[in-house]
């Protein structure tokens, strides 16, 4: 891609303290760019650092080392003021919208709340961009006066959806956000995600473990192991030809993948070792079927095999 990034993130390092004096190491020196009115999306499974890198970037974790560089600018050189508008352009969406909404608020204080601290409006015109942001969400006008309780997971969904556009942001980090929704209601959230995006030219990072859906909305893909991005590309290379051992595995699993050949899955041994102490070389390596002595000692660096598709194995190009 010839644009500017919106986000340059290089060598990001968040690392946790641990009991004992050990160090989780949550996310290890990852780098990669999200451009302006893309969908990048980060997958991997439970605990590979994907939701802790989102929430680097915006700032919600301070960062162990690495640069964060937002439209050009470090984030963590930024003025006050500046800062103050990073927040407002930067938000977030959660798996679980329920537990952050406030149960004591009607929705329409809800969705009000932070935009009445950045934008200066008369309470007619508070409320008349209540209405157009449920109208946004596929709500009706009337769910303003409403409690959190009484609504379906899917609508709290909305809701979530419609606080985060309230700050007019420019980029979104959807952390899991169909995760807790049922099957029937995921592609609907999904299709509005889609949808708000090409009307507000929104900017997202999606982070995910439903390989399916992520296909459906990403533009890129990052695919993380133990706190490392293992493999970067196009959503359509990726899934017609993984290059990395892991994203191999997981994506075998995804029956249309593999046009519904079941055999063809590759079951991986052990369990995922812990961030605490990862397998030294590749960290890939206590599971993968291809390791070599090589790859217990020399940790591979994220090449670009094919355009625009980089993985990080020593063995990559053989595979
Ligand atoms: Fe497997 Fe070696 Fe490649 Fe790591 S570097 S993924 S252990 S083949």
């Amino acid at each position: 891609m010839s644009k500017q990034p919106l986000f340059e993130i290089k060598n990001l390092k968040r690392y946790f303290p641990a009991k004992g004096g050990k160090t989780v190491k949550a996310v290890d020196d990852v780098t990669f760019d999200i451009f302006p009115g893309e969908t990048f999306s980060l997958v991997g499974e439970s605990g590979c650092g994907k939701t802790t890198c989102g929430r680097t970037i915006l700032g919600v974790y301070p960062k162990t080392s690495g640069s964060i560089l937002y439209e050009g600018q470090e984030t963590a050189e930024m003025s006050k003021a500046q800062l103050r508008q990073f927040r407002r352009r930067n938000q977030m969406i959660f798996q679980d919208p329920y537990s952050c909404l406030d149960p004591r608020m009607t929705i329409g204080t809800i969705i009000q709340e932070g935009m009445n601290v950045h934008f200066k409006r008369t309470p007619a015109e508070r409320n008349e961009k209540v209405t157009e942001l449920l109208f946004k969400v596929g709500l009706t006008a009337d769910f303003a006066s409403r409690f959190p309780h009484e609504l379906s997971g899917g609508q709290r969904q909305r809701i979530g959806i419609a606080r985060a556009l309230a700050m007019e942001p420019d980029f979104i980090v959807c952390d899991e956000p169909i995760a807790a929704l049922d099957v029937s209601i995921q592609a609907q959230v999904i299709n509005l995600m889609i949808d708000l995006q090409q009307e507000m030219g929104l900017t997202y990072l999606f982070i995910s473990h439903d390989l399916s859906m992520v296909r459906h909305i990403s533009d890129r893909i990052g695919v993380m192991y133990l706190g490392s991005l293992v493999e970067l590309s196009p959503t359509a290379p990726l899934y017609e030809k993984p290059l990395h051992p892991y994203t191999q595995a997981l994506f075998s699993a995804i029956p249309d993948v593999h046009r519904g050949k079941k055999e063809q899955r590759i079951r991986l041994k052990g369990e995922i070792p812990s961030p605490i102490n990862p397998p030294s070389g590749c960290k890939f390596s206590s599971r993968c079927p291809y390791a070599q002595d090589r790859c217990h000692e020399e940790a591979p660096a994220l090449q670009e095999l094919e355009k625009d598709h980089f993985v990080a194995c020593h063995l990559a190009a053989q595979l």
